[in-house]
């Protein structure tokens, strides 16, 4: 399958990332969101994170400014109709992407795939939604997109053969390197870091030690890059809220329900770095 032009719903943390990693690899992007003012600070956080990269001589001027030409901007769906893939990075709540699903199915070619970076929502009811499931896989990149190597991708129950062949080629050209996994809440990545940082916050709750304390046992004593609280930070609070409720309601074991701490801090709107504070302040 030949790909040219990617459509990309969501111009937060990761639809930026991920506008921004398909025009590095010479490909067109229509980013779309609901909010233009998402749109620009996109598009921004795309022109801060390319000067980055000239700065580090990973990146010429010119070739930065070919990819930002390359990425255009949209608050329409409508507008991804030519699109031979659309990658859905728009918030993580279901009734949101049904929505975007079922517009996305009545605008797009028969051929297009639809994938979605969901961090947990079950691919195969993603697939449910739109009238060709078996062109609907999981494509889950990492934060920072630009910067990290994997890309998890999900086959959905009805994700066909060809589809899944088409996206594990594309990861590759991204310069990514992809590992399928089956349909199952949180998915691996998120199975196994979600209950970590939960834990981590239940630790902070119940006042065992700082969060910084946290942060440097998990850095220094188990050889982690970034502390557990430091990267949900990253990620943002209410993703990883959603993402413990999602495995809460999933496998209905107590051993994933949500640290307390954690809905507080969501309900209070610090949502980590995206706005200014969460577990720290930014
Ligand atoms: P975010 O809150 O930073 O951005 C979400 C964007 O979606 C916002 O700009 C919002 O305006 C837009 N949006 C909301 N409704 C929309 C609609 N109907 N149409 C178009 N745009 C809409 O969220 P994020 O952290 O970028 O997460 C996006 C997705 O990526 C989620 O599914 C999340 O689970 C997943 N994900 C997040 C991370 C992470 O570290 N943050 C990592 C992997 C996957």
């Amino acid at each position: 399958m030949q790909f040219t032009t990617i459509g990309v719903v969501g111009a937060g943390t990761m639809g930026n990332g991920i506008a921004q990693v398909f025009a590095q690899a010479g490909l067109t992007v229509i980013m779309a969101d609901v909010s233009q003012s998402a749109l620009d600070q996109g598009l921004r956080s795309i022109g801060n994170s390319l000067a980055r990269l000239v700065k580090k001589d990973l990146q010429t001027e010119e070739g930065a400014a070919a990819v930002l030409a390359r990425i255009s901007v949209s608050t329409r769906l409508q507008d991804l109709a030519d699109c031979q893939l659309v990658v859905e990075a728009a918030t993580e709540n279901a009734a949101i992407k049904e929505k975007i699903f079922r517009e996305l199915d009545s605008v797009v070619g028969k051929d297009c795939i639809l994938a979605s970076n969901t961090s947990s929502i079950s691919l195969t009811t993603i697939a449910a939604w739109v009238s060709a499931p078996e062109r609907v896989i999981g494509m889950h990149f990492m934060n920072p997109v630009p910067l990290m190597q994997l890309v998890e991708i999900i086959r959905a129950l009805q994700t066909g053969d060809a589809c899944h062949q088409a996206i594990h080629q594309l990861a590759l050209t991204l310069g990514k390197t992809p590992v399928t996994v089956k349909d199952g809440a949180g998915f691996v990545s998120n199975r196994v870091l979600m209950p970590m940082i939960n834990e981590a916050a239940f630790v902070l709750y119940e006042n065992l030690a700082t969060a910084e304390d946290i942060d440097t046992v998990m850095k220094l004593g188990m050889n982690h890059p970034i502390g557990p609280l430091a990267l949900a930070d990253l990620i943002g609070l209410d993703t990883c809220l959603s993402i413990m409720d999602i495995l809460h309601r999933e496998f209905r074991d107590s051993k994933y329900r949500a640290c307390p701490l954690l809905v507080q801090l969501v309900a209070a709107g610090r949502l980590g770095r995206k706005s200014g504070h969460g577990f720290y302040r930014y």
